[in-house]
């Protein structure tokens, strides 16, 4: 494939009046790389029933900034930039030799994106991001919290009583995992039971969570662990050797006894993720977004490395409450993710990562 990107940005529902508008939905596919790439964007929104959709298009750079973007969307549309909070941008690709007009390409929407697109509107506005980037309730506090400046990971702990484990828990995450100190013991596999399933990608404003339906399991400790969603920091919060990775994705768990088993994929720089291709085509750039993938998109048996070992620990949520008695699992070869793709995350969130905490006399395991 040549060069030549295009992507097609729509939004709708933008115009809503009333703060208790409904979210916005869309998709996004992209192609990759792309230095010349041409951006046209066709925007519709529907401020109410009766009135019809408007639509404007306008030029971006792929370089842009998303809220940027954002924004001269909402201008062009003639819609307020201070009340009209979400948009999502449905930016689509198509191979090179593609209509140079733009309203054409905009016509071509595949079928797969088109299909998303119409469902993640039916939920618009009874769906609110599940709470918890880890399963609990994490990210569905009102307290906010962020990775730096006052409300940074120094001070999470005297934000609200519920997180005083981040100031004063001795068993936190992340660690960083010296492979020279960490206990060499008999083999426990861990077992991966995963298929194809139906999941929602949601921007909760820390950074991007997918939540995912169906029976993905892990088996480890002899003990069953259903999937509930797995999301992004960047650069990895887990240090191995005292190195970072570009990026870490980690899967969250729940047994039937409540417990959470995280299982790390760290991700460094290299070929296309095919995996996070995916999750990245139907990424919400607003907060508080959610979007449906297609049923039975994703399969995380792709997102998973050749060699399953690992490293196990016990440690804790890496985000507020940091709540603990988390079983970690480390995988320790990391797969990979391309240039693009962690920058497309990383305009979004550039930094969040909670620094890695004492082990405090904690053994970390080597399960080969
Ligand atoms: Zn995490």
């Amino acid at each position: 494939m040549s060069g030549v990107l295009r992507c097609i940005w729509l939004v709708a529902g933008v115009g809503l009046a009333s703060g208790a508008g409904a979210a916005d939905h869309g998709a996004a596919s992209h192609a990759e790389p792309a230095k010349t790439a041409a951006l046209a964007a066709k925007a519709a929104s529907a401020a109410a029933a009766s009135v019809a959709p408007k639509t404007a298009d306008v030029e971006v750079k792929p370089s842009s900034d998303p809220k940027a973007a954002g924004y001269l969307v909402r201008e062009a549309l003639g819609l307020d930039t201070v009340t009209n909070k979400k948009l999502t941008l449905v930016m689509k690709s198509k191979p090179s030799g593609a209509p140079a007009n733009p309203r054409d390409a905009a016509h071509e929407a595949p079928a797969v994106a088109g299909g998303a697109y119409k469902r993640g509107t039916a939920r618009a506005g009874a769906t609110k991001p599940a709470a918890g980037a880890h399963g609990g309730d994490a990210h569905g506090s009102d307290v906010h919290w962020t990775y730096a400046g006052e409300t940074g990971p120094e001070a999470w702990g005297k934000l609200k009583p519920e997180f005083n484990l981040c100031a004063i828990g001795k068993r936190q995450s992340p660690i960083n995992i010296e492979e020279s100190s960490s206990l060499q013991g008999p083999a426990e596999p861990l077992q991966f039971d995963y298929r194809p399933s139906s999941a929602a990608v949601v921007n909760n404003g820390h950074t991007i969570q997918v939540d995912v339906q169906g029976e993905n399991t892990i088996t480890v400790r002899s003990s069953t662990f259903r999937l509930l969603q797995f999301h992004f920091h960047s650069p990895s919060e887990e240090q191995i050797n005292f190195k970072r990775f570009p990026m870490v994705a980690h899967l969250v768990h729940k047994n039937a006894e409540g417990q959470l088993a995280v299982v790390a994929v760290l991700l460094e720089t290299g070929a296309v993720n095919p995996v996070i291709d995916k999750v990245w085509t139907y990424m919400p750039l607003d907060a508080g977004d959610r979007v449906r993938m297609p049923p039975d998109l994703l399969n995380l048996n792709e997102l998973l490395p050749t060699d399953q070992r690992y490293y196990q620990f016990m440690g804790s949520l890496t985000t507020p409450p940091c709540s603990e008695n988390v079983l970690w699992l480390v995988l320790k070869q990391p797969v990979s993710i391309s240039r693009s793709q962690i920058r497309l995350f990383t305009q979004l969130y550039p930094n969040n990562a909670r620094p890695v905490q004492p082990l405090n006399g904690r053994t970390v395991r080597d399960a080969q």
